[in-house]
């Protein structure tokens, strides 16, 4: 068990045009979140401070998905 959140499906929500593959996998909410943030700073440049947003956190959380 775990959860998976796709970049791609952020993006979209988000209007932005994105044609990423990454899929962050996390055991629970948390790990997810630190491994998403991650990859979206170092690869999308963006700032703590748009991670922090509590409308991206809304679209990361609902884009979520359990996994087997
Ligand atoms: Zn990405």
């Amino acid at each position: 068990m775990g959860l998976e959140l796709k970049c791609s499906n952020i993006e979209q929500e988000l209007g932005i045009e994105s044609t990423c593959p990454f899929v962050a996998h996390g055991e629970d909410m948390d790990e997810l979140m630190k491994v998403m943030k991650k990859h979206a700073k170092e690869v999308h440049g963006y700032t703590d401070e748009q991670l922090e947003d509590p409308e991206t956190i809304a679209v990361m959380q609902k884009h979520t998905a359990s996994i087997e």
